[in-house]
């Protein structure tokens, strides 16, 4: 309805750091909470805006770095709350560079239940802003965000090498060769007009071929129901009116990312791109932080068990 677009974003007042209060927030907010209080407390992404201004600039001007969220650097976590040593893989679905190289994301792999496209190119808003920009601007913020707990994060990668992909059987390897404790795949759906909100998908129980989901069923719904809350709290968006039935969980057996993994792992569709009211939020910088926050929030939930 109202869709603005993205550099129509209104910039952020930005505040003065207040590192004394930041440490004092440290010592006084408990888990998962700290994270966002820290954010709130030095004015949110900082009134770059960059994440905002970028989406109208040419896509090959598209993959630097200032997407990323200018969020402050880490205060310390509690050494009995810091998630040091838990491994975090973060795949930002699809790829800014896929739309030049379809020959490659076309090629067929093997997902365990059948074959299927190494890749594709996502959807984007009526506008244009593409959901593979998306999911790497909130990727880049939540491995800021899940850093400074402790984690390590590990990107399946960063719009740049490789230039398209990886093929979804490789985004699964990646997480299952870094033995990740908890892995998550960042999406934007694509549906009709009207229908709105966030799902998590779950892996279903598959055992064929390469696949064998059966280890993982368990771990995974822990992880979905965890990022389901937490990113409804957070960000305020309501579960998906389309799917799922009202739970913000779906459950699906055709996603080569779910059914070759072998850590616990789900996807988050964070939105619909193609419905005004949705594409507004997810066009917007401080809203992909707190979609961000709400992840990370439920992922350091999970490994803190
Ligand atoms: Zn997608």
């Amino acid at each position: 309805m109202s869709y603005t677009g993205p550099e129509f974003d209104p910039p952020q007042q930005r505040r003065s750091r207040r590192a004394p209060l930041t440490v004092g927030l440290a010592a006084l907010v408990p888990g998962a909470l700290l994270g966002w209080a820290v954010y709130e407390a030095v004015g949110g992404p900082g009134g770059s805006g960059s994440g905002q201004a970028n989406a109208a600039t040419p896509r090959s001007a598209s993959l630097t770095p200032t997407d990323d969220a200018k969020v402050p650097t880490p205060s310390a976590v509690p050494s009995g709350l810091s998630l040091k040593g838990k491994v975090v893989v973060i795949d930002p679905g699809h790829n800014p560079g896929n739309f030049q190289h379809p020959s490659e994301i076309n090629q067929k792999v093997n997902i365990g239940t059948n074959w299927k496209e190494c890749d594709t190119t996502g959807t984007s808003t009526n506008a244009g802003y593409s959901e593979a920009r998306f999911t790497l601007d909130v990727a880049h913020r939540l491995r800021v965000l899940l850093e400074k707990q402790g984690a390590t994060v590990k990107l399946t990668h960063d719009g740049d090498q490789p230039a398209w992909g990886p093929c979804v059987n490789r985004r699964a390897e990646i997480g299952n060769a870094a033995h990740a404790d908890a892995a998550i795949s960042i999406h934007a759906d694509g549906a009709p007009e009207g229908d709105r909100g966030f799902h998590v998908i779950l892996p279903a129980s598959v055992h064929s071929g390469a696949a064998d989901t059966r280890p993982i069923l368990a771990s995974s719904r822990t992880l979905g129901e965890r990022v389901e809350s937490d990113f409804a709290k957070v960000t305020g968006s309501a579960p998906s009116n389309y799917v799922g039935n009202g739970t913000g969980l779906d459950v699906r057996k055709d996603l080569g990312g779910l059914n070759l993994s072998t850590v616990p792992k789900v996807f988050i569709e964070c939105g619909n791109m193609r419905d005004s009211k949705d594409a507004a939020l997810l066009t917007s910088g401080s809203w992909r932080q707190k979609a961000a926050q709400g992840i990370s929030e439920g992922i350091v939930s999970f490994l803190r068990g």
